[in-house]
């Protein structure tokens, strides 16, 4: 017996998790298959930009953030390779209203997931989806169990997950939808043009991990650039500081491989890292991902709706995906629902929503590329940065952008 639903979820991210938790709401019967286990840890620089508290309110998910100490971030700091600062506060920046958050990714993707069964949607972790087949309306998505609950023990949430098929042998399910949303992150799976993700250049690559004993950040996340790279620093709950750096694959290779050298030598090269840094003391993993690519749109497979980083990755710089992840879960839950109820994703629906998503993040996503021309190039950098530090009102403006849609 094949699993049937209105809504197939592939992903449980913030994108995957806030859009199950919405389609749940409005009465659908709505599957999410995610491969990881809560809590996760997930590479990010955990900035939690100040728009994305309205989504994480209307999900009923920011109090709890709140309490479980997330700081808030009441501004952010630029530093370029000689240290020279500029520093804007949220507060002076017109139509900013509040902080952002410092949030540990473990702690806020549980809570969303948390949301999501809570309003009825069945989350099934540890199955990674390998194929998607069928007619839009008539979706097949096939996986199997891994990790935990590979090797015949039971998946972590059986008891919501009744009648799945498993095939013989190979341990392979089968789940048919009306329609399937594309929240696996910026590798998604349900695109037409997988490939571009991974073949566009790309030279980036994502390293983070927790530390205890970093100097004070005044409130601020701070993004400082070094050469070879650039990367940030957040308060985060719980009391430690999250540091998140995009290193050049060159800087990496001359540091074979070993991070916390590339944090000594390559990241601290900026005096402003450096001073923030020193005395601070790792206190979990490293994690790595990369080459990063960015794709501001990609075509979904027919049948198939794409968000958050699935639908397009801005440059991590602008601490804006998350709040992307959250609102575009808004925006794909009108078309979906719709769509649930016709039978499936019309190419009409599917034109429609990608012409609101477009015309929502366009302008974050214009100014993302801009800052990342700077960010990218430490001489641009050593220019623009205090350039702007005289000139505050531009400098507020340029943040500003960022922020708005
Ligand atoms: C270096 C770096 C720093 C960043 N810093 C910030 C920041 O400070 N602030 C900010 O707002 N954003 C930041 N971002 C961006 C942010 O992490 C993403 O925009 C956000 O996680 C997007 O959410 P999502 O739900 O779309 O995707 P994800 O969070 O990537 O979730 C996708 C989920 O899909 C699951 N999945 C994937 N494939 C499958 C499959 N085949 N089967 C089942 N499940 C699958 C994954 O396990 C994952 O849980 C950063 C990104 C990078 C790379």
């Amino acid at each position: 017996m094949v699993e049937r639903c209105d809504v197939l979820v592939i992903g449980a991210g913030p994108a995957g998790a806030a859009a199950a938790c919405a389609l749940a709401r409005v009465g659908l019967a709505v599957r999410v298959l995610e491969k990881a286990a809560f809590p996760r840890p997930k590479l990010c620089g955990e900035f939690l930009s100040p728009e994305a508290r309205a989504p994480l309110a209307r999900l009923g998910a920011l109090a709890p953030l709140i309490a479980a100490g997330a700081p808030a971030v009441t501004g952010v700091l630029f530093s370029d390779p000689r240290g020279r600062c500029l520093a804007v506060d949220f507060a002076d920046v017109a139509g900013v209203r509040d902080a952002g958050l410092g949030v540990r990714r473990t702690v806020m993707d549980a809570l969303l997931v948390d949301c999501a069964r809570a309003a009825g949607a069945t989350v099934r972790e540890e199955f990674a989806v390998t194929a998607i087949t069928g007619e839009p309306g008539a979706l097949l998505v096939r996986g199997h169990a891994v990790g935990g609950a590979a090797g015949g023990g039971a998946p972590p949430d059986a008891a919501s997950a009744p009648g799945a098929a498993r095939a013989a042998g190979d341990g392979e399910e089968t789940f048919a939808a009306r329609v399937v949303l594309g929240a696996d992150g910026r590798y998604s799976m349900c695109t037409v043009d997988r490939d571009l993700a991974r073949g566009a250049a790309a030279r980036h690559f994502g390293i983070k991990a927790h530390f205890r004993g970093a100097r004070d950040l005044a409130g601020r996340v701070e993004i400082q650039v070094f050469p070879g790279g650039y990367g940030g620093l957040v308060a985060v709950d719980g009391g430690g500081t999250n540091a998140c750096f995009l290193v050049e694959a060159a800087a990496l290779k001359s540091s074979r491989g070993d991070l916390d050298r590339v944090l000594a030598e390559v990241v601290c090269a900026n005096p402003a890292m450096r001073e923030r840094m020193n005395g601070a003391e790792r206190t979990d993993e490293w994690i790595s991902t990369g080459p990063l690519a960015y794709v501001a749109a990609r075509r979904p497979l027919p049948g198939t709706l794409l968000v958050g980083d699935a639908a397009g990755f801005i440059d991590p710089l602008t601490g804006d995906g998350m709040a992307m992840a959250l609102r575009g879960a808004e925006l794909v839950t009108r078309y979906a629902a719709a769509a649930a109820r016709a039978g499936g994703v019309t190419p009409e629906i599917a034109a429609a929503y990608e012409a609101e998503r477009r015309s929502e993040f366009r302008r974050r996503l214009l100014v993302a590329r801009l800052l990342r021309h700077v960010t990218t190039r430490p001489r641009a950098a050593r220019v623009v940065i205090p350039a702007l530090a005289r000139a505050p009102r531009l400098a507020r403006f340029l943040v500003g952008a960022t922020r708005r849609p």
